[in-house]
């Protein structure tokens, strides 16, 4: 996730240093980013920034700063406590379909092997073997263990018996939310929960 910046707008940040004795390197402050309507820019994945990128669209206006870390940076002549959350100032159409990545095939399949339920040594398998023409695309790939994948070589489903659990399928934002909930990130600052789901959404 990187800002367009237009070059009139183009201001140079102070340099920071690092503040004295951190709880916590800065590297380890990310901001979570927020569209105008306070939603996450994008949860698959989620819409973090590094602190510098944090601190440089502060300087450039381009968002608000909505919570904020203890840690603090420091150049000469200004101080500043690192946003933890910022929300940008205009909208940005999000997008409607969760990212192709290989995060997110395993968490639309449960991080399972779809072939034998093992939850161990995931690799990601062609359902149509690429040598047979199987593309790599959301309705191809499945989640599957090595032993699986090994095993699966490259034959086609039915001469080897092997079908996923669940047909593989491009999944909605809403269809990620629901296994989210079972596999939330490592790392969720407080300042997040507000803006994320599985704070509003966890059983009572
Ligand atoms: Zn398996």
């Amino acid at each position: 996730m990187t800002l367009q910046f237009s070059p009139e707008r183009l201001v140079t940040p102070p340099k920071f240093v690092a503040g004295p004795s951190p709880p916590a390197s800065p590297e380890s402050c990310p901001a979570l980013v927020l569209n105008a309507d306070y939603r996450p820019l994008s949860y698959y994945p989620l819409s973090l920034w590094s602190w510098q990128d944090a601190v440089r669209a502060v300087f450039m206006d381009r968002v608000n700063i909505i919570a904020e870390y203890d840690r603090a940076v420091s150049s000469p002549s200004f101080s500043m406590r690192l946003p933890s959350v910022v929300s940008l100032k205009t909208y940005v159409k999000p997008a409607r379909t969760p990212a192709f990545t290989r995060f997110n095939v395993f968490l639309r399949d449960r991080f399972t092997c779809q072939y034998c339920g093992a939850h161990e040594e995931l690799t990601f398998d062609h359902v149509i073997p690429r040598s047979k023409g199987g593309l790599t695309t959301w309705e191809n790939v499945v989640a599957a263990c090595s032993p699986c994948n090994l095993r699966k070589a490259d034959r086609m489903p039915h001469e080897i018996d092997m079908l996923p659990f669940q047909p593989p399928y491009a999944p909605s934002v809403q269809d990620l939310h629901r296994n989210g909930r079972l596999f939330p990130p490592n790392y969720l600052h407080q300042s997040w929960f507000d803006y994320l789901y599985w704070d509003s959404e966890l059983e009572p």
